[in-house]
């Protein structure tokens, strides 16, 4: 199947995400610099530890990994039917981390961004959509 990663892939794509400064991360942190915002990154009292945090504007944004919180119709999401059983009760729990986190911050009033590892493929409208939720 051409949307099923390798193991090699996998487990770069697992190490990858494990790091707290991750690649695309670091691509969106520049993105918004060179937009002029200023934040502050990984706030632990918030619901989620977002990643990136505009308090003045009451606005989060999460870079999340596809395959780790299941970004959903993304090939990087899929994992492989064999282990089904050893993916699927993790996955499922950050999702459900995830939705409750979102669920939260916007409770308490926070504007929440979720960029998805998948998107740094196409800068340009990486950038628009990141222009368009700081400035909205
Ligand atoms: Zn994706």
């Amino acid at each position: 199947m051409v949307d099923t990663l390798t193991q090699s892939a996998r487990s770069r794509v697992m190490s990858r995400i494990k790091s707290k400064d991750t690649k695309p991360e670091i691509l969106v942190r520049r993105i918004v610099h060179s937009l002029g915002f200023r934040y502050r990154l990984h706030v632990k009292e918030l619901p989620g530890c977002p990643d990136m945090v505009f308090r003045r504007l009451a606005k989060v944004i999460f870079v999340h990994g596809c395959f780790w919180h299941q970004h959903k119709k993304c090939k990087l999401a899929h994992f492989p039917k064999s282990r089904h059983y050893y993916w699927e009760p993790k996955l499922n729990a950050n999702r459900r981390r995830d939705s409750k986190n979102t669920r939260e911050l916007a409770k308490a009033g926070w504007s929440c961004l979720v960029i998805w590892e998948c998107e740094m493929a196409n800068i340009q409208e990486l950038t628009r959509k990141l222009k368009k939720f700081l400035n909205g």
